[in-house]
């Protein structure tokens, strides 16, 4: 009997030493109710128009597009809806139209429940994007609706809010980026609808007790200049060159690029397909994508003994911001002033920096109760100049790479 308590005290000790490592809820001084709510999913189809050869398609991974009727010979009206409300107002769309000759027409643009905000783009692949003239655009008084004018033909045209960064794009990104040896790509788990939450881990050599400085991206799907702004920096990270080299050698990079991947195919406004905010998420972790990635992060760094101790989380809003936390943190002290102020010597950047305390469970406040580290919401305005964007990205990785290569 004594025998037999024995085994069972050590298996159930070995049991406990084996449990694996998960992220830690946080009481925030300003809580946010992120339990599942429904969303609206829109009807895939093919609105086509006999009358005017005129045809409109949301039927790809992006596409936002809730109804189109013709309202006179040429002017046709485009809902744009989002998922669900309430939510933030970032009336995304994104559709394709084609039509049987070539022909002029005009599009209105219906936002339910919101003002205009992205300047249209326009594609005839789907992949290189360019703005649309500023002669062929207009919007209401009121801001409720847009109208924009297009040369159509039986080529397909896109038309869409932000260039179009669905899944399928992201996933060619992350296998491109594997192919360099210190990049080892992998899928830590699934969306709510089972897409792949891909995590690049990147280093060079031992990961044991090397600090951790992660990378967020697309958390909020119509966030595409973020995104835009992370791949500049991971593409500067991953140079052959003397900084990054010695910084992969010396730091380890988690970076997830697509938190989002259901809101990103389904073309929502704000949310995952849980109809959740996923940067109000970081407290209790209701939503699977944040539930496994901020456990991912606590286990990489916990069975490493590795302090994580940056975070950066690309997003988008109305012009360049920088959004970081008043409270000190533990390792890197003053990190922010020094990075803003190289990055603004660098490329003379006149740097918009938003210092708050920790208030809701936004990622950049998760970063410092979690780990003591800095937290930083990396904001890029819907039309800063795509080519400025690369510049800045880099230069933020450049400047980061020194400053914690030098420190
Ligand atoms: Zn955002």
């Amino acid at each position: 009997m004594n025998n037999q308590l024995t085994v069972l005290i050590i298996v159930a000790a070995f049991l406990s030493s084996c449990k694996t490592p998960v992220a830690k809820s946080y009481d925030f001084p300003k809580p946010v109710d992120t339990s599942t709510r429904e969303i609206d999913y829109q009807e895939k189809k093919t609105y086509s128009f006999p009358s005017s050869q005129v045809y409109f398609s949301n039927q790809f991974d992006g596409a936002r597009l809730n109804d189109c009727t013709l309202l006179e010979e040429g002017l046709f009206k485009v809902l744009i809806s989002p998922e669900n409300f309430p939510i933030n107002l970032s009336p995304y769309y994104a559709f394709k139209i084609w039509s049987d000759k070539d022909q002029r027409i005009r599009v209105k643009l219906h936002y339910e429940k919101a003002k205009h905000r992205y300047h249209p783009k326009i594609s005839k692949d789907g992949e290189n994007w360019s703005l649309l003239n500023q002669e062929y655009f207009s919007y209401s008084q009121d801001s409720t609706h847009a109208f924009i004018e297009l040369g159509v033909s039986a080529d397909t045209l896109w038309v869409a809010a932000q260039e179009l960064q669905n899944s399928t794009h992201l996933k060619q990104w992350c296998q491109e980026k594997a192919k360099q040896s210190d990049v080892h790509l992998s899928s830590i788990g699934k969306s709510k609808l089972g897409k792949e939450l891909w995590l690049l881990d990147i280093h060079n050599g031992s990961i044991k007790n090397k600090d951790i400085v992660v990378l967020l991206s697309r958390q909020h799907p119509p966030e595409v200049t973020g995104w835009l702004a992370m791949r500049a920096f991971v593409d500067e990270i991953l140079r052959d060159n003397d900084l990054a080299n010695a910084f992969r050698a010396k730091y380890r990079i988690l970076a997830y690029p697509l938190m989002n991947p259901d809101g990103v195919d389904l073309g929502h406004w704000r949310h995952n397909a849980g109809g959740i905010d996923l940067n109000r998420d970081w407290a209790y972790y209701r939503q699977p994508e944040n539930r496994q990635i901020a456990d991912d992060i606590v286990q990489k760094s916990k069975t490493n003994k590795s302090h994580v101790i940056l975070g950066l989380d690309f997003h988008s809003t109305y012009k360049d911001v920088y959004y970081t936390n008043k409270e000190p943190s533990k390792h890197l002290k003053d990190f922010e002033k020094f990075w803003l102020t190289g990055i603004h010597h660098a490329i003379d950047e006149e740097i918009n920096e938003r210092p708050s305390n920790v208030g809701g469970p936004v990622s950049k406040n998760w970063f410092l109760t979690q780990f003591g580290a800095n937290g930083i919401t990396y904001e890029i305005g819907d039309e800063t100049p795509r080519d400025y964007i690369e510049i800045k990205g880099r230069t933020a990785a450049i400047e980061m790479m020194e400053l914690l290569i030098y420190k």
